[in-house]
């Protein structure tokens, strides 16, 4: 179980923004805990923190009774980090690192290989391929596996798919689910909205702060005003009327649509003419269910 307390965070200077404000929260064991917000907003200093690499201003943080300050040694043992960067090194081939890592940890690959089995047959056919002329996916994927020999208990994955192909995504995530199967908790952070539903719970975060927690349906079921997608040919013209018109509460492109809260009172056939009468005559305008995204962007337009 992870048990995070009021962690603050600073780098350099008083007076320069915060890293981290006062960030709480718990992980039980076994679960998938996503913290998901936009560049900056402190997901890999809470991270760093958590894997004891940086120490925080104030606060604290227990990872399976462990004290991350206190405790840091034991920290390590118990926990698999993979950092946002790729870590490894690039010189060394695929299993020249994993066994660099196992023997860091006081173990061996074939000690522990039926933990990374799933994962590391996808990338032992290249396992005398330099790491750096991988594939991304497959940098992943041996990243992933030098977190694991060492059979940690709890995985921090700070961005593990960034920069990642979607069918990679996907097989990561399909990992991810078969590690929590044995017992594994997972801490993991991401950029993109669309993973939060492969997480138990999530937080979403902003300016080192968590604006929300919960489970994503949880999250998603406290989005009751109406939301309404737009589609036309010339969508960013489309987007600024639609800025300009009044009981629009909020625009924002998503994807090739522009997803619209609007006030209750308003119909679709009345915005489809407002728009007919700026010329705009291809408009499709539909009612849709929010997305996480659109719950991250009504709370943080509060
Ligand atoms: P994220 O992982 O969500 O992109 P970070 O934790 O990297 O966010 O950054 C949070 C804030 O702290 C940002 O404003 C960033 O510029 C700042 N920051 C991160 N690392 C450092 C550092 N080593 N020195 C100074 N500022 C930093």
């Amino acid at each position: 179980m992870i048990e995070v307390k009021d962690l603050h965070k600073s780098y350099g200077k008083s007076g320069k923004k915060n890293a981290l404000n006062g960030i709480s929260f718990t992980v039980e064991d076994g679960e998938i805990f996503g913290v998901i917000g936009p560049d900056g907003a402190g997901k890999s200093t809470l991270f760093r923190i958590l894997a004891s690499l940086i120490l925080p201003d104030s606060g604290s943080a227990i990872m399976n009774r462990y004290d991350i300050v206190k405790d840091y040694r034991k920290i390590r043992q118990i926990i698999g980090y993979m950092p946002g960067k790729f870590s490894l090194y690039q010189d060394l081939s695929v299993e020249e690192n994993l066994k660099f890592f196992a023997t860091l940890f006081g173990t061996t690959i074939e000690e522990n290989y039926h933990l990374i089995k799933d994962i590391y047959q996808q990338i032992e056919p290249f396992k005398n391929r330099r790491a750096g002329a991988l594939s991304g996916g497959m940098k992943q994927k041996l990243a992933l596996s030098c977190a694991l020999i060492h059979k940690p208990e709890i995985l921090i994955l700070d961005e593990p798919t960034t920069g990642v192909d979607p069918v990679s995504r996907k097989e990561f995530w399909d990992m991810l689910a078969r590690l929590k199967e044995q017992g594994i908790t997972i801490l993991l952070s991401t950029a993109y909205m669309d993973e939060a539903g492969r997480c138990d719970r999530i937080a979403l975060i902003r300016e080192g702060k968590f604006i929300a927690s919960d489970t994503p349906k949880g999250i998603i079921d406290k989005f009751t005003e109406s939301l309404w997608a737009v589609e036309g040919s010339r969508m960013s013209a489309i987007l600024h009327e639609l800025r300009n018109h009044e009981g629009i509460k909020r625009s924002f492109a998503f994807g090739d649509k522009i997803h619209i809260t609007v006030d209750d009172d308003l119909q679709i056939d009345e915005l489809k003419q407002y728009l007919l009468d700026k010329e705009f005559s291809d408009v499709k305008i539909a009612s849709i269910e929010p997305t996480v995204e659109d719950c991250f962007m009504a709370l943080t337009s509060k």
